[in-house]
């Protein structure tokens, strides 16, 4: 071994240290078992895959903050295994509940006034606490088996396109953690609905997701205030709600918008640019010719956005030109969201 070594050029890429683990009970015992010594997992949810950790240990939090080279003002979000713990962590009012009871177990997430319980670097020393009871049965038998609610931010390097599958995670923090657990695709695809309840009267998304504004709406039975405008000067949206930047989910290729493309702009354009449809365009064929599904149906365009928008970004295209969602309401506003951050400079 060691003559081996000695031979291996130093250019040789540094060894993953992650392994990959399939959701079996022995495995889920084992994972448990390191998130409570204080370790860190990387696990599917609905919306994307997370990094989690113990959120009560500060340690293991930090361990989050450097795995993901994550700035320490950026507060993670919470993950419970019942509703029952959500007083632990949060200080809950009626329309907290109305929601948790609508849309929990699933992709909303609650930003409360938090309790003593809740460490400082969770929630990056803000008076508040975001919490999630996430959908997926791997992730949710995780919690049940640590029995601590799991602080998980996506599992991707920070600022990079959200991992929806195990192999993504693996692309980004192969290197820096050393347990993934695979669950196959999200279902989702996109990261969860915030929704700001510090003012109960008043509810606020601050992150447009799966779950509208409409649908919060009918449940709460008063107006839900759209997110902050992204021209607000960064400082402000920081206060409101730390790291949600206007520059997000990014490929490394330069990502060009457009409300509609047709055929016309498309065959005008530079072979070595992609052209990236919501659905199948009817005739257009070629390499650089891409669309995220056959028939433009928005949750399974959602499902593909952040793997497609990871293989474009391979495949050495200059530009990324891609197709808004058609609409502003629900689904369309959450997949231009990531649209936008994906081509904000
Ligand atoms: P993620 O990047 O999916 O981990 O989402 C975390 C986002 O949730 C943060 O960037 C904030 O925008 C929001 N968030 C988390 N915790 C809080 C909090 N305590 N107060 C306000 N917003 C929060
Ligand atoms: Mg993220």
């Amino acid at each position: 071994m060691p003559a081996r070594s000695k031979a291996l050029p130093s250019v040789r890429p540094r060894p993953l240290r992650a392994r990959t683990y399939a959701g079996t009970p022995r495995n889920l015992a084992t994972l448990a078992r390191v998130l409570r010594s204080g370790g860190l997992v990387a696990a599917p949810t609905e919306t994307v895959y997370g990094l989690a950790a113990n959120a009560l240990d500060p340690a293991a939090c930090e361990h989050i903050f450097l795995a993901k080279a994550r700035p320490q003002t950026d507060p993670l979000i919470v993950h419970i295994e019942a509703i029952s713990d959500l007083a632990k962590l949060a200080v809950v009012n009626p329309a907290a509940l109305v929601l948790a009871k609508t849309f929990w177990p699933g992709p909303l997430t609650l930003v409360l006034a938090k309790t003593a319980l809740v460490p400082a670097i969770v929630s990056a020393g803000l008076p508040s606490v975001a919490v999630r009871m996430p959908a997926h049965p791997l992730f949710r038998r995780l919690l049940r088996l640590a029995g601590v609610p799991l602080a998980a931010p996506s599992a991707n390097p920070f600022g990079y396109v959200s991992p929806t599958t195990a192999q993504h995670v693996r692309d980004g923090l192969g290197e820096k953690i050393s347990h993934i657990l695979d669950g196959g695709p999200c279902s989702v695809g996109l990261e969860s609905t915030i929704v700001d309840l510090r003012q109960p009267a008043r509810p606020r998304v601050l992150r447009p997701g799966a779950i509208t504004r409409a649908q919060l709406e009918q449940a709460l039975g008063v107006p839900v205030l759209a997110p902050p405008r992204r021209r607000t000067p960064a400082t402000a949206v920081a206060q409101i709600a730390p790291g949600l930047l206007t520059r997000h989910y990014s490929p490394r290729t330069p990502v060009q918008l457009h409300t509609r493309l047709t055929t016309r702009t498309v065959s005008s354009g530079d072979p070595r640019e992609a052209w990236v449809f919501i659905a199948k365009p009817p005739v257009l064929r070629g390499k650089n010719i891409h669309w995220f599904n056959h028939r433009g149906d928005l949750p399974r365009v959602a499902q593909r956005l952040f793997a497609l928008l990871r293989e474009l970004d391979q495949a050495g295209f200059t530009r990324l030109h891609i197709e808004l969602a058609p609409g502003r309401a629900g689904l369309a506003d959450a997949i231009n969201d990531r649209l936008r951050r994906a081509a904000a400079i």
